[in-house]
Order: C-alpha cells, then structure tokens, then sequence
C-alpha cells in the first residue's frame, strides 16, 4: 500500500504539516517548573461543583509555579452545545476568582498565541497531523455503517474487550484501490487509528494523585476523525494538549479507563505526553453508603446555588481547600489571618478516593470566613446579594443604612467574634426582630423566668430604662432591679441557695431579651436595646406586659 497516495486521497486539500504547527506553536518560554493546566469544558452552560472544584486544582497548580492556567472550548460535540453556555461559565468560575489568563476568556473572545481555543476552529490542525498519521501507516479509513458497528458491539456483550480491534478491524488493511473505490461511491468513512498495541502489551504512567498505575495496553482501533472531519475527543485532545503545551492534564479520573488510549495517542504522533492528575469526583453520603455528587439529585451540585443562598467566594473557595488538600485544615488553624492564596497547594494531596461533601462543614468554614469580616463587608456583601435574591431584605437594608450595618457591627469586630451567619440567606431571620416589620414575638420563657416574674421585671424596667446608658451603667441598672423582685444580681449566690430566690441576674435579663427579641439566645442585649431605639423598646415592653398579665 502506498501510505502516501492514501494520506493524499483523504487528506488532498490538507497542506499545512505538523512541522508547521510545530514551529507555529513553540514550546512556552517558562521559568523551569512552572506548569501549565487547562480547563476544557464542553460548551453545556452548567457548571456542575466538580467543574469548579477541578478548576480551582488546575488553576492553583499553574499559580503555584508561575504557570499559565488557559481554558479551551471542547465544542466538537455540536448536539451538546448551549447558546451562551460559554459565558456563564466563565462567570460562574470568575465569582471564584478563577480568571484564565490565556484561551477563551469570553463567548467567542479569545487570548493567547496557541489559539484557536475553539476545537470547531481547529479542524485543519487535527486533519494535518491526521494525515501523517495516515502517510506512516498508523491511521486507516473504516466504512463500516452504524448496522455493523451496533452487531459488533452485540456480539462482543460477554467479551472482556470491546471495541474494533483484531478480527473485528474489518477495513484495516483494504487496498487502496478498495478504499478509492468506496470513496468515489460516496460512502462516508471515519479515520480510525491503527493500534499498535498488542494483548500482552501493558501501559503504565505515574498519576499524580492517584499514584503508579498499571493497565492493560490499548489494542482498539479508534475513531479519529469522525465522518464530518470533526476529530473525537481522544484525538482532539493529544493534540491541543501537545500544541498547547500543557504540562499537567487535571481531568476526571473517569478518563483514567481512556488513559491508555491516550497515551498510545502521544506515542504514536510522537509527542512528550503530559503528567495526568486524575481528580476523584466528590461524594455525598447517602444511607450510610456513598455515592458521586449528582447533579438531579443534589441542589449544591450546580455552582449557581452557593450564589443564590449567599455564600461568599471566600468562604467556597476556603471549603474546597479543604476537600482539596487535606493538610489545608492545619494550615489554617496555624495561619489563622493569612491569605488563602499563601497555603502551598499540591496535587500529591489530594484524595484518591473522592473528598465527602458535607453541607454542615462548608456552613461552619462559612461563618469562620464571616465572623472575621468587618461590619462594612458583610453589609456590602449580603446587600448585593438581597438586590438580587431577596427584595424584602434590600429595602430594610435601604430604610438606613447606618443602621443597618451597626445591626451587624453587634459582637463583630472584637476578640471573639459571634459565629451565627454562614451564608447571607441566614441574615433575614438573624435581625428580623431588629426591625418591627418582621419582628414576631414570642414570650416563651426559659430557666427560672415566669410569667408572674416577669410582670415584676418588666414593670421595673420600663420605668428604669434609659437608652442613654453606657453599657456598665445599663447592666449596673439590671443587676440593681433584682433584689427588688426577689432575685440576686449574684449567679453564685443563688447556687448556694437557690430557695432564697425567684431567680438571678440572668433570668432577669432573658425576660427583657425575650420581651425585646422574642428570642432567649441573641447577641449582645445591650447594643440590640440601644439600636431598637426608646419607642420600638418601650412598645415592645408593654405588649411583653400585657401577655404575661393575662398568662
Ligand atoms: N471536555 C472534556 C469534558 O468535559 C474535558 C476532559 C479534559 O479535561 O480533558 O469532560
């Protein structure tokens, strides 16, 4: 057979080479170590959390060593392809501060000097180094119909390996007077590679997460090109891969079963395959089993629902460290106040086996990262947010700002600050009682507080209270009420003798909180008191009274 002849029958217009492309796409002129990772998404438009999750891996990996982190669109698959699909994940990952610095950057709107970064755009590129293949032998036209292929695939049901290769590769060795003939027939072909991998022929590669991996060879003769000149993604991506010069391929480890193809794939174009990084998919327990994060069934799944329940970046870019690399967590703890973007990232971390969701864990990382922001920021922040998901909260908000943002200044800013916000979903029904529109009483009462004594309390406080009390003097106030409603101002005192008394100090000030607030646990009682102002204090004092009269 003339390889030659043949690579010019199919591939006639093709007149660019590899050496070409080659030269055109010179190796990057990085400092030595530095890496360069991808994200290649199929243009779907949703951004499941993996997706995420795998970006933030490639782009702290690039980051890490100065590397370039580049995203390329993987569109040959055209019935997948979502109008604007592009753009909302790129959106979607810059909320993370995940930018790439080269490749498409926008729907349709590229960068960088590897590109085009749109497989559609590449179809040239794959056909030249298509046709060398074809030149050395190493690729063949198949004709066989889509009838022959589903009884192959029939028959082979109980065979250990599937797929056309040995007697099943029907057109493998056709004559080139065959395949003329057939072409001139307009019979439609696709272009498969000829394998030269054999039964006993092992492949093995050194996985950077998952370690030193054995598989049986690639024997399969598979589609390169499909009838439409369009390549499949195994070709597709040895190919932008090697040109792109990517050192560090981060992907599903669902590839892993393809990873022999692939790198029979390099072999064979004669190409450095790159260092596989396989990430482990996230898992979510289940009925004390575990199973992937799925999509239909877990809402967290898609990225947009950290946004609509108002997680902050930080707080989701801190709790996929933790699934990340599991020495992150004491990290932290000995870094308390140190930029996420210090710890040392590294993929030899990772889990092998797939990192556990878990909602609890990602909601305690969350109020970590809020506690420590300034009033301002949260305030910001969570007003961003209600604009957009929750108009009742924005124009509270908008009633006094101020206001507002000293609400959440109350036990923030300090040593110790409260831990109640993990997400700014959490914040309408956090101050609810702080504005009278939302605000629901509730009188129930806990430890020794009654209602007979708190009629006793709030009669004396209503009369006692002043709102122009620094907060020594306000407490000196509540402490000086008690021993005339027969309590002690004096917690141990009354352990001693508890028969002595109605009660202490600190039922005294429950009954206020829970008149003020309707709550028994609230942050501190006298910032809240001082915010609600005289009128909203003494209004919701005298209904407090009127229930506890009647109770
Ligand atoms: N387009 C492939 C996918 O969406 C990308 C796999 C890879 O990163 O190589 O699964």
């Amino acid at each position: 057979m003339d390889n030659l002849k043949l690579a010019e029958l199919l591939f006639g217009s093709i007149d660019k080479t590899p050496e070409y492309y080659e030269e055109l796409f010179p190796a990057r002129g990085l400092k030595e170590g530095a890496r360069v990772t991808r994200f290649a998404p199929s243009p779907t438009g949703f951004l499941h959390f993996g997706n995420l999750f795998s970006c933030l891996v490639a782009y702290k990996t690039a980051k890490s060593t100065d590397g370039v982190f580049y995203v390329r669109v993987e569109d040959t698959d055209q019935k997948r392809k979502v109008e604007g699909a592009i753009e909302v994940m790129l959106k979607g990952l810059s909320v993370y501060g995940i930018v790439p610095d080269e490749g498409v950057i926008g729907e349709g709107e590229e960068k960088g000097v590897y590109g085009p970064y749109y497989q559609r755009q590449r179809k040239e590129i794959y056909q030249a180094f298509a046709k060398r293949l074809v030149e050395q032998g190493l690729a063949y036209p198949c004709f066989m119909s889509a009838e022959e292929l589903d009884e192959i695939r029939a028959t082979q049901e109980n065979e250990s390996i599937k797929g056309i290769w040995g007697k099943y590769a029907k057109h493998r060795d056709l004559s080139y007077e065959e395949i003329e003939r057939r072409i001139n027939n307009g019979e439609s072909w696709t272009l498969r590679l000829k394998s030269p991998g054999s039964l006993e022929g092992k492949c093995f590669f050194d996985d950077m997460i998952k370690g030193k991996i054995e598989m049986p060879e690639n024997v399969q003769d598979v589609v390169l090109l499909k009838s439409d000149g369009i390549p499949t993604y195994h070709f597709a991506h040895a190919i932008d891969d090697h040109l792109m010069r990517t050192t560090h391929v981060t992907r599903g480890d669902e590839w892993i079963a393809s990873t022999p193809i692939h790198l029979q794939l390099f072999r064979v174009l004669g190409f450095k395959p790159p260092k596989y990084a396989h990430i482990a998919p996230i898992m979510k327990e289940e009925d004390g089993g575990k199973r992937k994060l799925s999509k239909r069934k877990d809402p967290e799944a898609a990225v947009t629902y950290y946004a609509e329940q108002g997680y902050p970046s930080e707080s989701v870019n801190e709790y996929m460290l933790t699934l990340a690399n599991s020495n992150f967590e004491d990290w932290r703890r000995m870094n308390q106040n140190e930029d996420i973007e210090k710890f040392p990232f590294n993929l030899k971390k990772m889990s092998v086996s797939g990192a556990l969701f878990d909602m609890a864990k990602l909601n305690d990382v969350s109020k970590n990262v809020i506690c420590k922001m300034s009033a301002e920021k949260v305030f910001s922040l969570s007003y961003e947010w209600a604009k957009e998901y929750n108009a009742e909260l924005a124009s509270l908000y908008e009633k006094d700002t101020a206001r507002a943002t000293a609400i959440l200044n109350i036990d923030r800013e300090n040593k110790k600050p409260r831990k109640d916000i993990a997400k700014w979903s959490d914040i309408p029904e956090y101050l609810s009682y702080m504005y009278d529109e939302t605000f629901t009483p509730c009188y129930e009462l806990t430890g020794n507080a009654t209602p007979a004594l708190a009629v006793k309390v709030i009669e004396k406080y209503i009369d006692t209270v002043n709102l122009n009390d620094t907060k020594d003097e306000w407490f000196e106030r509540i402490k000086g009420m008690c021993e005339g409603v027969g309590c002690t101002p004096n917690v141990k005192e009354y352990k001693a003798e508890p028969e002595k008394f109605e009660g202490h100090v600190g039922d005294v000030s429950t009954i206020i909180r829970v008149a003020l607030t309707g709550r028994t646990n609230t942050p501190d009682l006298y910032e809240i008191t001082a915010l609600l102002g005289e009128k909203t204090v003494k209004e919701r004092l005298e209904k407090a009274l009127d229930y506890y009269r009647e109770a």
